[in-house]
């Protein structure tokens, strides 16, 4: 049965809090012997009270009829749906002000299915750079195999340069545009609402070219890109939502009208969140805002200790950007706070940013991001050793960079050993 409906968000007619809503909203204990948490549902199928109802979910999870406004889509092979999945994609939708969430096996698997739903051969994908490494791998190693041309500008570009790099690429027309902000490595911010003009203005009467926006990096919390005039937001939950380093889950929002179509593609590609991934998030989320807080003040601390070693040229963080940049505007206007990724060119160049890894003792050599453990790694050489050393150069990825992602340990901890990590370098 969806839960959606059965479970209250208000209080004497004011709305509730995500925070509060995320250890209730969408389960009633009085489905499961009165336990407080929902449990773990690992059926593969759901028997129909008779043959009709039967007919009638089908009829639902195909589109061949409208469902009532308050009509429960009905379970039917865990495939297509499970409670646990349900419960999670629900309050998912609370963060982010979203009408529907469709959760999926990994982050790929959403932005994946995201872009083989909406794009077709001789479509031009407009997207911001840098990307993380998967996504630029799958956009210029399979679209391209499938007539998709693809555009990128940097995440920070102008109206000007996003028109004339829309003018000089190859294909037929806009079919889509995508984001990632703040940007994986460089943490380089788009401006959602000036992409999304350009969304508008491309867009042909039969076709909307859709706005996705990857809001890894900092959302659900500090930023809501549908907010901003973006379609759809996508999420590596295996981050922050998770939070934990223990599951890889991916995620897809907004309205259903845009999300419906991402969830048909799901169900035939097979890349549902499971029903223990997702049990294991819906416990991340009842800790989610309280880690990403912490997180954050952490970052704040390390950012501003980076900023005054000598062995550190230049410091990549949200919180840093100054009134005269033109990103602060953008920034001010579109995240809360500055989030925990940071990353830093340490003098010198790879061998000099291995050394300062190597020596590192809190926190781990690991790539990932977002869990409540510090992890550090060379994203030229690791996440993004896919992308051709000239377009790393172009984007700002140097071999003297180090993404750092800062977890809730002790501050304190955390500077004493990047203190004696940057002794080696
Ligand atoms: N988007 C961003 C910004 C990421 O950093 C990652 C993974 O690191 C992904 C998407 C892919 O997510 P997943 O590893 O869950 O498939």
């Amino acid at each position: 049965m969806s839960t959606k409906h059965w479970t209250t968000a208000e209080l004497d007619g004011v709305p509730l809090h995500p925070e509060t809503l995320m250890m209730s909203y969408g389960y009633r204990p009085e489905w499961s012997e009165g336990a407080v948490k929902p449990p773990i549902f690992p059926a593969s199928s759901y028997v129909f009270k008779t043959a009709e109802e039967g007919k009638e979910f089908f009829a639902t999870a195909y589109g061949l009829r409208e469902p009532g406004p308050d009509e429960p889509g009905g379970l039917i092979y865990g495939r297509i749906n499970h409670p646990g999945l349900e419960i999670l994609e629900n309050r998912l939708c609370l963060w982010d002000g979203a009408e529907t969430c469709a959760v999926f096996e990994s982050g790929m698997a959403a932005i994946t299915a995201t872009f083989l739903t909406y794009l077709q051969p001789g479509d031009i994908l407009l997207h911001s750079e840098p990307l993380y490494g998967g996504t630029d791998h799958f956009i210029h190693d399979v679209l391209h195999r499938f007539g998709v041309h693809s555009v990128g500008v940097p995440a920070n570009a102008d109206a000007a340069t996003i028109r004339r790099a829309l003018e000089s690429a190859e294909g037929e027309r806009l079919g889509m545009i995508y984001l990632e902000s703040p940007a994986n490595p460089t943490n380089a911010i788009a401006d959602i609402a000036m992409f999304a003009e350009f969304a508008d203005q491309y867009r042909l009467d039969a076709r909307p070219v859709p706005l996705a926006v990857d809001n890894t990096f900092l959302g659900p919390v500090f930023q809501h890109p549908l907010k901003h005039g973006a379609d759809l937001v996508l999420y590596s939950a295996t981050k922050y939502i998770g939070g934990h380093s223990d599951a890889i889950a991916g995620a897809c929002l907004g309205s259903s009208a845009m999300v419906e179509p991402v969830r048909a593609m799901r169900t035939f590609m097979g890349s549902m969140g499971n029903p223990w991934t997702s049990w294991l998030l819906l416990r991340s989320l009842e800790t989610l805002q309280m880690r990403m807080t912490r997180q954050a003040e952490n970052a704040r601390v390390l950012a501003d200790f980076l900023l005054t070693q000598p062995k550190v040229e230049r410091v990549y963080y949200l919180g840093h950007i100054e009134e005269s940049d033109p990103q602060y505007e953008v920034y001010r206007r579109q995240c809360t706070a500055a989030g925990a990724m940071i990353s830093f060119d340490v003098v010198g160049g790879e061998a000099e940013a291995f050394r300062f890894l190597n020596a590192l003792k809190v926190v781990k050599l690991a790539v990932s991001l977002g869990g409540t453990e510090s992890l550090a790694q060379h994203p030229a050489t690791m996440t993004h050793a896919g992308v051709p050393v000239a377009e790393q150069q172009r984007m700002g990825i140097s071999s003297q960079l180090i993404r750092f992602s800062v977890g809730v340990e002790h501050p304190d901890d955390l500077c004493r050993d990047l203190t004696q990590a940057l002794a080696a370098v």
